[in-house]
Order: structure tokens, then C-alpha cells, then sequence
């Protein structure tokens, strides 16, 4: 299956490391313009020399304001992945509300504020588009010490079928990924220790995590006209894990 965005203009958020790194290079190689997004500045001069067809887009999206400047600089955009996303681990009895609102900053509440300046634009120009936002297995099955990041990932799929519901009418399709452990930066913080990540392993029929790649191609899929008639779906890509 060739999937191609040729004349499309996809923006990716949290661009500069893992999932969403190697999603803005994939991107491109289906020819799509690509406007990658991420807060630390050599990460995205490091893309870009690697592929200098790639727009750096320098942002913290905890900082509601840079956002707003940051996206609104990128102009018309067809295809947008929300995929930056932080986890805090701590028990629920430790989580304080300063920790709770640095998730839900950038997990939830800047996906919205991405996904609306993105979605005005779409509406007003008649085009439609496509957005994906990467959730989690964590908004489906509970993972101790991750108070904040499970309910900001339960909340992001609600919030991407509500998008769905209003936004459908307007040919703009809104679904989400849900993977359950990457061996990212993150995934090597939070699962490095076999004692933790061995039961989560010993869960998936498949016997193995799941593969950056994995991820981009459902992400690929899911943007592409391929998946014309999928609208407000989360999409697990566990290997089996929630069947068991
Ligand atoms: P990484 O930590 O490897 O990469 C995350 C990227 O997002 C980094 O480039 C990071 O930049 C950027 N980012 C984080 N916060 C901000 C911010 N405030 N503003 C701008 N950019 C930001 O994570 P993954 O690639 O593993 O995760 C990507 C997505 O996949 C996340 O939403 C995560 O929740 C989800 N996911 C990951 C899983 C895993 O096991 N790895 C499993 C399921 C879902 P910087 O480093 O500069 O902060």
C-alpha cells in the first residue's frame, strides 16, 4: 500500500526525538511539506540537516501564548499529528497539583490549542484535512504511578471523538493512536527496569513492544485518504495486550 501526500502541508508536533521524529522523516518521504514542531532547538537543527526540506518550528507548548504564535506562523495546514506529550511518574498520593497541570498542559490542553487554530483554517478554506493525536494503551488499561499521564490520555480520546463528532461535517477526520510501550527516551525512562516493563511484556501475545515504526505507519494510514471513512476511532497497537 503506497501512501502519498503530494502537494499537502502536515505539521507534527514534539518532532525533535522518537515517534515523532521519525514521523516527520516518513512524512516526507511521501512528499508531503513537512512543519516540524519540538522545544529544543538542536533537536530540530539536527532534523534539518538531515533533511533540509524540513520547516523547524521552535516551540513550548506549555507556554499557551508561544503556541499560539508558533502554529498560527506555520500558516494552512492539511495534516496535523499532535504527538508531544511528557509523563511525570509518581504515586497517586504523591501527584501535586503543579506536576498534574504540567501533564495536562502539554498532553491535553495544547492539543486543543493546536487542533482549533489548525481546524479554523480547514474549515474556513473548505479543504478538509486530517488530525491525529497520539494517545496511549495508558488511557485504556491503568499503569501505577502515572496518575496525570493515564488521565490525560483517557481525556485526549475524548476530546478526539468530540473533534470527530463537530468537526466531520467539515471533511476533517480526527483519530487517535494508542501504543503501548515504545522504547523511546520516554520508554527507556519509564520502562528500562526489566522487573516493571517483564509483566507489561509477558501481556502481549505477540511477545514484543512495539517498534517506532509500528506507530508511524498507523499514524501514516490514518492521515492518508486510505482511511477515508475512519473518524474518531482509537487505535491500539498493543500486539494483543487488551485481549488478555
Ligand atoms: P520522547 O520523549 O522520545 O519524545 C517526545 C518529543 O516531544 C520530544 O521531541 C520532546 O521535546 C517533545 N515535547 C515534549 N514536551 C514538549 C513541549 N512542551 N513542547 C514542545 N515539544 C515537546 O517521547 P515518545 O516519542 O516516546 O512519545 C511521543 C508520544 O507518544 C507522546 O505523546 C507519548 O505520550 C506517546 N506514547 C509513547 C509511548 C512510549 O512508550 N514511548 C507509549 C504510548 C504513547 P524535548 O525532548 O525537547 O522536551
Amino acid at each position: 500500500m503506497e501512501v502519498k501526500f503530494d502537494g499537502k502541508r502536515a505539521l507534527v508536533t514534539g518532532a525533535g526525538k522518537g515517534i515523532g521524529r521519525d514521523l516527520a522523516k516518513a512524512l516526507v518521504k511521501c512528499s508531503a511539506e513537512v512543519f516540524a514542531l519540538s522545544r529544543t532547538q538542536e533537536d530540530l537543527d539536527s532534523l534539518v540537516q538531515e533533511y533540509p526540506g524540513i520547516h523547524p518550528v521552535q516551540c513550548d507548548l506549555a507556554d499557551p501564548e508561544a503556541t499560539k504564535a508558533a502554529v498560527e506562523s506555520v500558516g494552512p495546514i492539511d495534516l496535523l499529528v499532535n504527538n508531544a506529550g511528557i509523563i511525570i511518574q509518581e504515586s497517586f498520593l504523591d501527584v501535586t497539583l503543579d506536576t498534574f497541570d504540567k501533564v495536562m498542559n502539554v498532553n491535553v490542553r495544547s492539543v486543543m490549542q493546536v487542533s482549533q487554530i489548525v481546524a479554523k483554517g480547514m474549515v474556513e478554506r473548505g479543504t478538509g484535512g486530517s488530525i491525529v493525536n497520539v494517545s496511549s494503551l495508558a488511557s485504556k488499561s491503568a499503569v501505577k504511578d502515572t496518575t496525570s499521564y493515564c488521565a490525560s490520555k483517557g481525556a485526549l480520546d475524548m476530546m478526539s471523538k468530540v473533534m470527530a463528532l463537530e468537526l466531520g461535517p467539515h471533511k476533517i477526520r480526527v483519530n487517535t493512536v494508542n501504543p503501548t510501550i515504545v522504547m523511546t527516551d520516554m520508554g527507556i525512562k519509564v520502562w528500562s527496569d526489566p522487573a516493571k516493563s517483564g509483566p507489561m511484556l509477558a501481556r502481549i501475545p505477540l511477545g514484543k513492544f512495539v517498534e517506532v515504526d509500528d506507530v508511524v505507519h498507523a499514524i501514516l494510514f490514518l492521515l492518508s485518504d486510505k482511511a477515508a471513512m475512519v473518524n474518531g476511532i482509537n487505535l491500539p497497537i498493543e500486539g494483543g495486550f487488551l485481549t488478555s
